[in-house]
């Protein structure tokens, strides 16, 4: 063999052992040489290869760009043109190479196509589930969203008569908080399954996040999807041998296909918090008309979250005097939020939203930590009497949480004089009057803490509570108090619910008083304790003249 032969016989060897991939073909597509690698690629022979036109390996979808690098080539816009490329193997399986394309001469002959492939099939393949992945939802695998909102995107272009409905579980988050995560995932999975079940036949079945899901769906009659969704939405799990069932609020909004798939979510949101707000269970069609006043709460619950870690939530006192010689027995503690752009955020407002998504649980704990920690500074500054008291507010909410309540128990057990902490309690809560409010209240009563019942006269239970429940005191609300000197009729009720205190052998504390007047009047009934503007506004505790 001479020098050249040899040579060539080595170029073969390279060629053809090669680990990359090498097919030859004429610019009409017929493979004229292939190495083993690009066979095995492909799944057939090199013998077979040959027989073959490069179109009829590729996947058909992938043609168009082929046929649009090869023309690059030949009007020599390029010497190489690189792009992925499917192949379909005999079996079906769809492999995906990277693809180098050249064009060369070969030993004075025509002009033919050499392409280089590499097999990235298996990059490709971990590439396409990390897209999936970023795509669905961890924990329940439907669709998260960013794919809701593409979806919504690519079928109101395409269809007409769609709706979205967004459905939130009610009071999912203070029975996590109660129950633990790990029953809250449960829950959030049965309600996964149960809306796919539903809606298999939808446009998208999605997670939004927490205990949110949408649905998207193509219908003649928008409200009923709505109530669909709210009649699937009944998650079940069982809790020590007994099943708990959770029931679920919808906000509906109609999609035109002029719509914008970002704001359609948002209105569609925004619809079920109104929904959550008017009574739960219930399903809020979007209005325009929602919009100015949803976007405040929605704002709201946002920052109120980042309030709470970020240490907003402030705490401010209001002095509490004895009627008879106006001398000072103690504070009650109200909660104040100063937000960096929003400014002062009433608790009126705030605190409805933070029992909604049980942000009032560190938000009460704060409060009542904070309370006690100053109380004693006074205490120990000289600045009160050993007796003086300092009120907390806990909310409905956070008696509800058994756990919650076990951790506030054992801070207070903790404490030195329990007996100088006032748990204010309204009666909204105590309508339910479930074992588990009455353990709570005896619970929290154990610890040493004195219970009071607020607002009293504002709810037609306030009889019964002080009856059934452990009270050792109750406040009188502010729109009895404001009008005793005008009103002979709220004259005669506070007059009464004094009597009723000391019949009962409990405190009594007159709120809202802001004049002398008043203050008089009070003190002439009988009533022990005074809290108002009167004698001061909540301050912080350093603005406090003591
Ligand atoms: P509340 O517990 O009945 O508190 C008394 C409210 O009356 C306070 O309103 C207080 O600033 C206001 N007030 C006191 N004296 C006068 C007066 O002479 N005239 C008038 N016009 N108002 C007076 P605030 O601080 O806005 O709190 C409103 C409600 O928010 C509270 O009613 C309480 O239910 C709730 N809240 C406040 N802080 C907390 C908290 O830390 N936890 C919970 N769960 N609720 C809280
Ligand atoms: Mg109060
Ligand atoms: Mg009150």
């Amino acid at each position: 063999m001479n020098e050249r032969g040899r040579l060539k016989d080595e170029l073969r060897y390279l060629f053809d052992e090669a680990p990359i991939g090498v097919v030859v073909s004429d610019l009409k597509g017929n493979v004229l040489r292939a190495n083993r690698a690009f066979a095995v690629f492909v799944g057939r022979s090199v013998d077979e290869v040959i027989q073959m036109r490069t179109d009829q390996l590729c996947f058909a979808e992938d043609a168009a760009d082929a046929q649009a690098g090869r023309e690059t080539l030949v009007e020599g816009l390029a010497n190489a043109f690189n792009m992925e490329q499917r192949f379909v193997r005999p079996d079906g399986a769809i492999v995906t190479g990277y693809l180098t394309l050249r064009m060369a001469r070969l030993e004075l002959g025509d002009p033919v196509f050499v392409a280089h492939v590499h097999d990235v099939t298996a990059r490709k393949r971990a590439e396409t589930t990390l897209l999936e992945e970023r795509l669905r939802d961890r924990l329940t695998g439907l669709a998260n969203r960013a794919l809701l909102v593409d979806r919504i995107d690519r079928a109101s272009r395409r269809a007409s008569g769609l709706a979205l409905a967004v459905v939130g579980l009610d009071r999912f988050r203070i029975f996590n908080e109660t129950h633990g995560h790990g029953v809250g995932d449960r829950v959030i999975l049965d309600a996964a399954r149960r809306l796919e079940v539903a809606f298999r036949g939808a446009e998208c079945v999605a997670r939004l996040g927490g205990d949110e899901f949408a649905v998207l769906a193509e219908v003649d009659d928008a409200a009923a999807l709505g109530e669909a969704v709210r009649a699937a939405t009944t998650p079940r799990v069982e809790i020590s041998g007994t099943e708990e069932a959770l029931t679920a609020s919808v906000g509906l909004r109609k999609i035109e296909p002029a719509d914008r798939a970002d704001e359609v979510l948002r209105d569609a949101q925004l619809a079920l918090y109104r929904a959550k707000e008017v009574a739960r269970g219930q399903v809020v069609t979007f209005e325009a008309a929602l919009r100015g006043r949803a976007f405040r709460r929605v704002e709201l619950e946002r920052a109120l979250r980042r309030a709470v870690e970020g240490g907003e939530i402030e705490v401010f006192f209001q002095p509490i005097h004895r009627a008879q010689d106006r001398a000072l027995a103690g504070f009650e503690a109200l909660a104040r939020w100063r937000h960096p752009t929003l400014g002062h955020v009433s608790p009126a407002e705030f605190i409805p939203i933070a029992e909604e998504d049980g942000l009032i649980l560190p938000i009460g704990a704060h409060v009542l930590v904070a309370a006690i920690e100053q109380l004693h500074l006074w205490r120990e500054a000289g600045k009160v009497i050993p007796e003086a008291t300092v009120a907390v507010n806990v909310s409905s909410m956070q008696i509800r949480s058994a756990q919650h309540v076990q951790q506030l128990r054992n801070f207070l057990e903790t404490i030195e004089h329990p007996e100088c902490v006032k748990l204010e309690i309204t009666e909204s809560v105590l309508l339910e009057r479930s074992d588990e409010v009455r353990r709570a209240v005896d619970g929290l009563k154990a610890s040493g803490a004195r219970l009071v019942l607020d607002d009293f006269g504002t709810g037609w239970s306030s009889l019964t509570s002080l009856h059934d429940l452990p009270f050792d005191g109750m406040k009188i609300d502010r729109s009895f108090v404001s009008r005793i000197t005008t009103d002979t009729r709220s004259r005669n009720l506070v007059r009464a619910m004094v009597g009723l205190a000391r019949d009962l052998g409990i405190d009594c504390v007159a709120e809202g008083v802001e004049t002398e007047e008043q203050l008089t009047m009070l003190a002439s009934m009988g009533c022990e304790h005074i809290q108002g503007y009167f004698f001061s506004q909540p301050k912080p505790a350093s603005a406090l003249l003591l």
